[in-house]
């Protein structure tokens, strides 16, 4: 086994995806499945696909080239998350057939390429609900979309927008019935039928859980709940979805008996940061082959009980095993749960790789 690793079980993936998908499907609602956590990995995309997403999504075009030579899509459209630069526009009408979008001067260009390459492009327009990164201001929707209704290549397939992704804004009926609101004053100023309503990511499926979302969205953009299966509101567990799709793996590379404190006099660590230990007296200490070149230190957790995480820098892990239940040794391997920020880190470092599951 080659160190260190990052474990998928594709099974889970799959599982996740189809409780979400179902979930989902119960209000009307479709999917796409998110895959910029994990690169765009062929085979944890595969595994939505198979749970029935009816799409996949990534904010780079970089990994949508990926999906689109990898994959068999022939029913599943893939969507540009990030809104496009202007730098890229040829590429997005190229790779994607959806893209998101909340600035004319690129939805021109879009319309330019696409008219070029004698494509039609569909966009959907982001509209800022509260959560201040992308999207047009409500009042500014309506003329934005006077003028996307004059480009020929392009087709407005719907209104879109974020929650919980900067401002930590959260879904409430209120800010979703503001879509629904611009959707009727759209049908009815223009001949244009907006059929999709992309109402937010995982940070709306709680919500669809527990009271249901606004009759009007057709459509939710889920990563990390179908990755991690977290409940990223409350930061606890989705319930009926496994938490443990991906595990890093990382080896023990020293273990021995040594002070927690250091000892001598002392500055900021390599980082710039002053560290602060808690424990005392003589603990039991292994080093992992890992650090913060491939991982945030912050975002994964040890799962063997008794295993605490010390600190690491760009090459090394620390962690304390002192009330580690099994007994440890040189050459262990030491698996971790990750949060989103763990799994995007773990799985962009090329120092990490990837094995699967033998289910
Ligand atoms: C990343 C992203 C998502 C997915 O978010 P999750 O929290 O992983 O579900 C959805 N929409 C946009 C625009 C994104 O950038």
């Amino acid at each position: 086994m080659q160190n260190p690793h990052l474990k998928i079980d594709l099974a889970k993936v799959e599982a996740n995806t189809k409780y979400v998908v179902d979930l989902a499907a119960q209000a009307g609602i479709e999917i796409m499945g998110v895959t910029k956590a994990v690169t765009a990995n062929l085979a944890v995309a595969r595994a939505m696909l198979a749970g029935g997403v009816s799409g996949l999504a990534d904010s780079r075009l970089e990994n949508l080239e990926h999906l689109r030579n990898g994959l068999e899509l022939t029913n599943h459209p893939l969507m540009l998350l990030r809104i496009p630069m202007l730098s890229e526009v040829e590429e997005v009408v190229l790779l994607a057939e959806i893209s998101l979008n909340s600035e004319l001067k690129v939805i021109k260009a879009l319309n330019q390429a696409a008219l070029q390459l004698g494509v039609k492009h569909e966009i959907i327009l982001m509209v800022d609900l509260g959560d201040r990164r992308e999207g047009a201001m409500v009042s500014q929707v309506l003329p934005l979309v006077r003028e996307i209704d004059k480009l020929t290549a392009i087709k407005l397939r719907g209104l879109g927008t974020n929650f919980a992704c900067f401002g930590g804004v959260l879904p409430t009926t209120e800010n979703m019935e503001l879509l629904a609101n611009l959707q009727q004053e759209i049908r009815e100023h223009f001949n244009l039928d907006l059929t999709v309503i992309s109402g937010g990511n995982s940070s709306s499926l709680p919500r669809l859980k527990k009271q249901g979302l606004p009759a009007h969205i057709t459509e939710l953009r889920v990563g990390e709940t179908i990755l991690l299966g977290s409940n990223v509101v409350t930061g606890e567990s989705f319930f009926g979805t496994k938490q443990d799709a991906f595990l890093l793996g990382a080896e023990i590379i020293e273990l021995k008996s040594k002070p927690a404190q250091p000892a001598g006099p002392r500055g900021p660590n390599a980082f710039g940061e002053e560290t602060t230990i808690h424990q005392q007296g003589l603990r039991q200490r292994a080093i992992l082959g890992i650090g913060r070149q491939d991982i945030a230190v912050g975002g994964i957790t040890p799962i063997l009980s008794g295993v605490e995480l010390v600190g690491g820098s760009s090459d090394h892990l620390i962690i304390d095993v002192t009330e580690s239940k099994r007994k440890l040794e040189v050459g262990d391997t030491i698996y971790f749960r990750l949060d989103y920020g763990g799994l995007l880190r773990a799985m962009t470092s090329e120092y990490v790789a990837v094995t699967y599951q033998q289910n």
